[in-house]
């Protein structure tokens, strides 16, 4: 059998998601050694002062490219997105007799209704499950409880590739988010949510770290009763570092942080580079004549994952198999979904997508042919 003819630059897994190639450089450096320590990244301690100064300087570029105020604090835990559909709800909805709001988008939110039943009252405000998860809600279908504790929703639904272009729930409100597979992928008005959670593996890092945003008002003096793991006061207090943190995970999106404020140019830059992949993207799509379907409707796109087929399954195993013998890798859906997904993530290069339009534009003129 042959070695697959791979190319890191062409993988469009949903995730963990391609990393830009001069943060791999770095990595790759910081293996053997760091450069301003002369140790590898993967034996220095978490106690250090180099240490102490990553964390220091990922949250100050965390805080910048949000623009956060000081009340926010900004938190690196372990455990996953999972981890906070559970803290959530542990924090804020146990023992509450007000039922908290959260909507049902796709597979993502989907994960998080069972953990948050098992704490307290939920009110699903609305589910596209019987569509399919096609489509995300208008307004005029929410209607959002003021005296709910929080509102939970998931920005990006990964699997589905369904993106809200806006801020949703009522400012009076707190606003809580699962922004995983579209942290820093865009500017996102972050001080209209009082809590804002993403793992690193799709967009800003390998797995291992998850980023947390926390309004303080909002957490107030709810600590106390859970593990200190589990408790936000208790990581707050210990600047990120309970126990030991995945460095190396939190030294690569640092890495990636710089890479956004001084390559990138910022958020709305990253925005504007995003959205023109993924015109590219949604282009071919829309001039195949129905040869390649989207799963969803188009106003509610995402940016960063696109679910397509070309209509049967058989259809979609063979694009797939001729994509791969081309170079292209992770282009297989999810396995709740089936089909295919092109995951567009800030690390992607906008040749790497021009590369894969015109591998699609072509196999459709060989199949019609
Ligand atoms: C992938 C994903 C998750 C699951 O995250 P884990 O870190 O594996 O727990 C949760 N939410 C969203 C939006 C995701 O894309």
């Amino acid at each position: 059998m042959n070695a697959p003819q791979r190319d890191n630059r062409l993988n469009f897994s949903g995730g963990p998601g391609v990393l830009p190639e001069p943060v791999l450089d770095q990595l790759q450096e910081s293996i053997r050694a760091v450069p301003e320590v002369g140790l590898s990244v993967l034996g220095i301690s978490h106690r250090s002062d180099w240490f102490a100064q990553v964390v220091r300087e990922l949250e100050d570029n965390v805080r910048q490219l949000l623009g956060l105020g000081e009340n926010y604090r900004v938190l690196f835990l372990q455990g996953g997105a999972t981890q906070q559909f559970s803290m959530v709800p542990m924090t804020w909805l146990r023992g509450s007799p007000v039922a908290a709001d959260y909507l049902h988008t796709g597979y993502w939110s989907g994960k998080s209704l069972p953990e948050a039943r098992r704490e307290g009252p939920v009110n699903l405000l609305w589910s596209g499950a019987d569509e399919g998860f096609r489509r995300l809600p208008e307004d005029g279908e929410l209607a959002y409880n003021p005296a709910a504790p929080y509102f939970h929703y998931v920005s990006n639904e990964t699997v589905e590739g369904l993106q809200f272009r806006r801020v949703l729930g009522l400012e009076a409100v707190p606003r809580v988010c699962d922004m995983s597979s579209d942290f820093l992928s865009r500017p996102c008005e972050a001080e209209r949510f009082a809590l804002i959670y993403a793992h690193a593996q799709k967009n800003i890092g390998p797995a291992g770290v998850t980023v947390v945003v926390l309004r303080e008002d909002f957490l107030g003096d709810r600590a106390g009763t859970l593990p200190p793991f589990l408790d936000y006061r208790a990581q707050i207090d210990a600047h990120s570092i309970y126990n030991t943190p995945p460095v190396f995970a939190i030294y690569a999106v640092l890495l990636v942080t710089r890479w956004l404020k001084d390559t990138v140019g910022g958020l709305a830059a990253m925005d504007a580079l995003n959205r023109d992949k993924a015109g590219l993207f949604y282009g071919v799509l829309d001039d195949s004549d129905g040869f390649y379907r989207g799963h969803v409707r188009p106003e509610d796109r995402s940016l960063m994952n696109v679910a397509f087929t070309l209509g049967s399954p058989e259809q979609d195993r063979a694009f797939l198999a001729a994509a791969e013998a081309a170079g292209f890798s992770g282009l297989g859906g999810h396995r709740s979904l089936g089909g295919l997904r092109a995951s567009l993530y800030n690390g992607l290069t906008r040749e790497a997508v021009a590369r894969l339009v015109q591998f699609m534009t072509d196999y459709r003129q060989r199949a019609r042919a």
